[in-house]
């Protein structure tokens, strides 16, 4: 398989603005946000979906909420924000690298979904 846009990011190839950055993940800025703040925060390491993890990722999924957590305060959000897994494109997936959407601002109350 080819590699990913994240994937592409993360090595540098593609330049793009990291809020935040550690040893297992970076957070950028959705290009396309369906809310006032929507960030991806991304595994370095290529999981194509939350499915496919294995035990081994035990740690690195927990490092991702996390990580989640932090860039939420760091936003100033981390009273209300949600964040979302998209897994498969049954279930609107487009970018097969693991990812974990935040979203905060608008009206996150009144929606579920
Ligand atoms: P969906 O497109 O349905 O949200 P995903 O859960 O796979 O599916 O999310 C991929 C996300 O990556 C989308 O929200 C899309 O706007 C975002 N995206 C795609 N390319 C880039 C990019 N170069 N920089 C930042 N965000 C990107």
């Amino acid at each position: 398989m080819s590699e990913s846009i994240f994937a592409k990011i993360i090595s540098g190839e593609i330049p793009a603005e990291k809020l935040y950055e550690d040893e297992h993940c970076i957070a950028i800025n959705d290009i396309n946000p369906q809310a006032p703040v929507h960030v991806l925060l991304i595994p370095k390491k290529a999981i194509e979906k939350l499915a496919d993890a294995q035990r081994d990722d035990q740690a690195l999924l927990g490092h991702l909420m996390l990580a989640a957590g932090n860039v939420a305060r760091q936003l100033g959000v981390a009273e209300a924000f949600r964040l979302i897994v998209n897994n498969g494109s049954g279930a609107g997936q487009t970018v097969f690298h693991l990812h974990l959407h935040i979203i905060a601002g608008g009206s996150l109350a009144e929606s579920k979904m």
